[in-house]
């Protein structure tokens, strides 16, 4: 099968985040299997879904890891042409939810496999396929704590993240979380009786601009659009009628972290204003929904100097976006992002691959391939 019939198979599959994945699993290690790949299927501990881990060559030497996630935002998006969960080429594009971000990527690098077995490789090529990416890298923690189990250590890992075959060394970490503040209810002529949540909630608010504030003069990283690092409120709900006290008002901030910068630190303040608020009598909970952290590879390091090799392009310094990059690098392996696509195209309507897209992705990694040939 060639990259665009892998595509056509990964994208009929409706792998969207926070569902159970077996059948792209079974369907991508059926693969694999066939072509002479070693596949470990690693079950999260949500039960019905997994990572996968596959390796081609020798398994005791030190290779390279070829990392993407198998699964897609929703395609709910009203303006989709067409079955978004159907491959449709048009000219030189492939329209499908997952075309870019990332099963694209994902499909030239099992269309590369059938060559790598061929090749007598002297160091393996691994293929890390992850799970509920797009909930916050929420799968592939599980499969790098066991990754010492499956491989040596790693030299690398290129994650295949749309970027237009650009190597990228950075992006910012993030970390999520998610506020409840519980009151007490009652009728809204006596407001002195009740524990207003909504008003409680105006305390964390504050914190969190105040915060804004303060790293808009901190730690900038010139490489990074903006240069420091941010908070964001994206939610906030409570009440039911204006003539009733609230009694839980919910609010969800992010923070995006330059490298060097803990992005759950970042919301540190937050939590102890949020929590303060118990001194009055308020209920409070407080979760991270997703954290991740911030990439930064050196431009000098080898994998950084071996990817401008193998795209003959110099690497790019950093993007807005995030990856799974982050946690690999945390885990100690030197990371960086090369994949096919346009991140302007993920998760929306009509997204798209374009046929030499593919093919220049296959081609870098087949150029790897060979620098690990006997
Ligand atoms: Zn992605």
């Amino acid at each position: 099968m060639n990259a665009k019939e892998l595509l056509d198979h990964l994208v009929a599959f409706p792998s969207v985040v926070g569902t159970p994945n077996g059948e792209i699993v079974g369907w991508v290690r059926g693969y694999l299997e066939s072509n002479g790949a070693t596949v470990t299927v690693l079950p999260g501990p949500e039960g019905d879904r997994a990572n996968l881990f596959a390796t081609i060559g020798p398994k005791d030497e030190r290779g390279y890891i070829l990392s993407g996630h198998m699964d897609v935002v929703s395609a709910s998006e009203p303006t989709w042409t067409s079955d978004p969960f159907r491959l449709r080429a048009v000219g030189d594009r492939l329209f499908g939810r997952g075309a870019s971000d990332m099963k694209g990527f994902l499909a030239a690098a099992l269309a590369g496999l059938p060559a790598m077995a061929k090749m007598q490789l002297s160091r393996p090529i691994h293929f890390a396929f992850s799970y509920d990416e797009e909930a916050g890298c929420r799968g592939v923690p599980h499969m790098l704590q066991r990754l010492e189990n499956l491989c040596a250590p790693p030299l690398g890992a290129i994650i295949g993240e749309p970027s237009s075959m650009v190597a990228i060394r950075g992006h910012k970490g993030k970390a999520a979380a998610r506020i409840e503040i519980h009151g007490t209810t009652g009728h809204s002529s006596r407001p002195d009786k009740g524990l207003n949540a909504i008003h409680a909630m105006t305390a964390v608010m504050d914190a969190t601009l105040k915060t804004v504030d303060a790293l808009r003069n901190s730690a900038l990283d010139p490489n990074f659009e903006p240069p420091y690092s941010t908070l964001q409120i994206g939610t906030i709900t409570g009440g039911r009628s204006v003539n009733i006290i609230p009694d839980l008002c919910t609010l969800e901030l992010e923070a995006r972290a330059v490298p060097g910068v803990s992005p759950a630190v970042l919301l540190e303040p937050i939590k102890t204003t949020a929590e303060a608020l118990e001194n009055e009598g308020f209920r409070t909970a407080w979760e991270i929904s997703s954290t991740y952290p911030a990439l930064s590879l050196d431009a000098d390091a080898p994998l950084a100097r071996l990817l401008e090799e193998l795209t003959g392009a110099p690497t790019l310094a950093a993007v807005s976006y995030g990856t799974e990059a982050g946690l690999y690098q945390a885990a100690g392996i030197d990371a960086i992002i090369c994949g096919p696509g346009d991140i302007s195209r993920a998760h929306r309507a009509d997204e798209f691959i374009r046929l030499d897209e593919l093919a220049a992705c296959e081609q870098m990694i087949l150029r790897l391939a060979k620098t690990l040939r006997h």
